[in-house]
């Protein structure tokens, strides 16, 4: 960074900015950006990844919403004509506002997300799924290991199922706090998402598979057959041929998308 340009970091913006070599070298490697990638960068911050992912030579998006920063970045960018700095909010950024047009599955999207936007910010980029190749975040921990959960765990719900279906998580390794600056009350992980091409599991409606999930785990403690008595009825849970008295936790994503599309056929008939 340059020497005269100092800031100070914004709370209300999720300002944690990496400062350990190791740790940017290995998150680098973990995203192994090429000449001919197409880069998105969310919250580029003080440059911390933006240096190498520029020198990588890749043509380089970063959607950054700190004014101060955003200018700051374009300065130091000004030269380099692969790179582009948006002064934007990523929750309103449009991926298909970016010019040359994305081909699909060709974005590589990168970011150390502000931790308070995290889980709108992974659901408003997978609006977009088919035109990202792959994601990878640094987020806080715990819910790294609730986009990572499996079945029977305590972390499995909503937000696990819902990425599982749209991408393949990986949970990579976990940051503690003494890697930024200021120091984040809370340990961090960096998580992969490579959304899928040939669907493994296709929901007939993912809108109804979002609402069985979530309808499900509003309660967690009861079984699937008190809480989805909000919308469906008893004939139709019958039809599922999944058994009901268990908890929600204890159903795959595939039969959690078995649920949905008998839910899908019913409305269906009933229109
Ligand atoms: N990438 C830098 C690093 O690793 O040191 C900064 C990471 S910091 C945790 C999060 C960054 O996201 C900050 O630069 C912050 O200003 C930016 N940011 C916060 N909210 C944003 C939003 N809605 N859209 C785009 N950037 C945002």
């Amino acid at each position: 960074m340059s020497e005269e340009f100092t800031h100070q970091a914004r709370k209300r913006f999720g300002q944690n900015f990496l400062r350990d070599r190791n740790i940017i070298e290995r998150i680098l490697k973990a995203i192994s950006p090429t000449e001919g990638d197409r880069l998105l960068e969310i919250g580029p911050g003080q440059a911390a990844l933006t240096d190498l992912l520029a020198a990588s030579g890749a043509q380089l998006d970063c959607v950054e919403l700190d004014r101060d920063l955003a200018s700051f970045l374009q300065q130091r960018f000004a030269a380099a004509e692969h790179v582009r700095i948006h002064q934007q909010d990523i929750l309103k950024f449009d991926l298909h506002s970016l010019s040359p047009t994305v081909e699909p599955n060709s974005l590589r999207i990168i970011g150390n997300l502000p931790y308070n936007i995290s889980t709108p910010v992974l659901f408003h980029l997978l609006k977009n799924h088919t035109l990202i190749r792959d994601m990878v975040f640094m987020l806080q921990l715990e819910v790294v290991e609730r986009m990572a959960a499996q079945p029977g765990n305590k972390n499995y719900g909503r937000l696990g199922l819902m990425l599982q279906y749209y991408c393949e998580v990986e949970h990579l390794f976990n940051v503690p706090p003494e890697a930024f600056s200021p120091r984040p009350k809370v340990s961090s992980a960096i998580v992969r998402l490579r959304p899928h091409t040939g669907f493994p599991l296709q929901a007939r409606d993912p809108d109804t598979l979002e609402l069985v999930v979530r309808t499900a785990f509003n309660q967690r403690r009861k079984t699937l057959k008190n809480s989805l008595k909000a919308i469906m009825s008893a004939e139709t849970m019958a039809q599922t041929g999944i058994d009901l008295s268990l908890r929600p936790e204890n159903l795959s994503l595939s039969e959690y998308v078995q649920l949905s599309d008998v839910l899908s056929d019913v409305s269906g008939e009933e229109n």
